[in-house]
């Protein structure tokens, strides 16, 4: 096969960050920061912290003399503006990134591979069989000759949310370099535990102090994204009744077996697998049983609030439907929030988005303004008083050995997030103030 022409960066600033954005990335998807959804702390893992004094380590190394590690996994960091309030008020600006990544793939042990200018044809891992084929992944197709970093095939990547941490370090990197471009205050959070709901649970949104923020958490080139699902998790408890199965005959009731028919009963049209678009879901991702006691895991989604309130009902009403055929057996249902759909309250800063539209235009890129199939840390947060919108990171197939990301569109979301410093000092976003 001929030799595939390298991609172009969106701009010469981009290509400036790449190679140190790189070596960021390449450090820090080698920690191993799985959440764990049955950890009771703050963090939910301990090994997140191995990333977290990483990063701290980084940021004093950069001179940002106030860089922390707080007590529940928080790391928090203040770059001084550049502009004078002598000049007009000098907005306090949030850049927010995960350090966790999903328990849902293995994620210990990473060893990232970099296939520079990508060829367009099929990747075939080291390890695990893991092949990443533009037959399966169309997304692929569009990024020929882009520099694509992958896992070794037995672990995730991580640039789900490293690409977003890299980023921002990569950024203020560079604004540290170039004190003469203007600049507003800028925080900086990396938060624990996104992946399972709880990035935003101990957030000192108080002590950030900041008038909006971004999380740089998304995906494809370009997106912007100020939607996100509302979202419950609903756990379904069986109490069945245990009998040696010799003597079972008219006793035994068996929780694992109604568990099995409450699953099968739940609309098959109503998962995840089956929609798209705006429409919500009722996942179950987790079914564990013994005859004597079953549990369900499951989550419900929705874009709009009374058709997720539906869903819970949906659950419940199957639930009762089962267990009703079956009066010795005990079935409890709990459905908690876990975070809303961020809309409503981004909209009340129209700014926060404006400001990021110019940005990703002054990077060359149309922004795609898209909702998002989930949730990230700025839906609480903005639920929170922090209206927090989501920037691309340049990372896809998140969640999985295949998942893959492209150094030119890391590279992009870094210098975005350089240009959208610049854009809070402009006159028209200096003086905004929330209502
Ligand atoms: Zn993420």
């Amino acid at each position: 096969m001929a030799a595939v022409s390298p991609a172009p960066f969106t701009s010469p600033l981009a290509e400036s960050l790449a190679p140190g954005l790189l070596e960021r990335f390449g450090r820090y998807v080698r920690v191993g920061t799985q959440s764990d959804r049955d950890g009771e702390g703050s963090p939910s893992s301990a090994r997140q912290l191995d990333l977290g004094r990483v990063l701290v380590a980084d940021l004093l190394a950069l001179g940002l003399d106030d860089a922390v590690l707080d007590a529940d996994g928080y790391a928090y960091a203040t770059l001084p503006a550049t502009i004078s309030s002598a000049d007009g008020p000098v907005p306090v600006i949030g850049l927010i990134a995960h350090m966790d990544t999903s328990p849902d793939a293995p994620g210990d042990g990473v060893e990232p591979i970099v296939h520079r200018a990508y060829d367009g044809g099929r990747i075939e891992l080291p390890r695990g069989g893991t092949v990443l084929d533009p037959d399966e992944i169309a997304e692929l197709r569009d990024h020929v000759g882009h520099d694509l970093v992958t896992s070794s095939g037995d672990t995730l990547l991580g640039a789900d949310d490293k690409a977003g941490v890299a980023a921002i370090l990569t950024a203020v990197a560079h604004l540290l370099a170039h004190p003469e471009l203007p600049r507003p205050t800028l925080r900086l959070a990396f938060t624990p535990d996104e992946e399972i709901g709880r990035g935003a649970h101990r957030f000192d949104v108080e002590g950030f102090g900041a008038l909006c923020a971004y999380t740089v958490d998304g995906s494809e080139l370009g997106e912007l994204q100020d939607e996100t699902f509302s979202a419950t998790e609903g756990i379904v408890t069986i109490e069945g009744h245990e009998v040696h199965p010799g003597f079972a005959t008219g006793k035994l009731v068996n929780a694992a077996r109604l568990a099995a028919e409450i699953v099968a009963a739940l609309p098959d049209d109503l998962t995840p697998e089956r929609t798209s678009g705006r429409e919500g879901f009722i996942h179950v991702y987790e079914v564990q049983g013994s005859a004597a006691h079953a549990v369900i895991r499951t989550i419900l989604r929705d874009f709009d609030d009374e058709l997720l309130a539906a869903h819970g009902e949906v659950l419940r009403r199957t639930v009762a439907e089962v267990v009703a055929r079956e009066p010795r057996a005990r079935a409890t249902v709990e459905i908690t929030p876990q975070y809303p759909n961020m809309r409503s309250f981004v909209d009340l800063f129209p700014q926060v988005t404006d400001a990021a539209e110019l940005a990703i235009r002054a990077e060359g890129l149309d922004p795609l303004r898209t909702s998002i199939r989930g949730g990230t840390d700025g839906s609480q947060l903005s639920a929170m008083g922090l209206p927090t919108p989501n920037l691309f990171t340049g990372g896809h197939e998140f969640h999985s050995v295949r998942e893959w990301a492209s150094v030119q569109e890391m590279a992009a979301a870094a210098a975005t997030v350089v240009r959208l410093a610049e854009v809070w000092t402009t006159p028209e976003f200096r003086g905004a103030t929330r209502a």
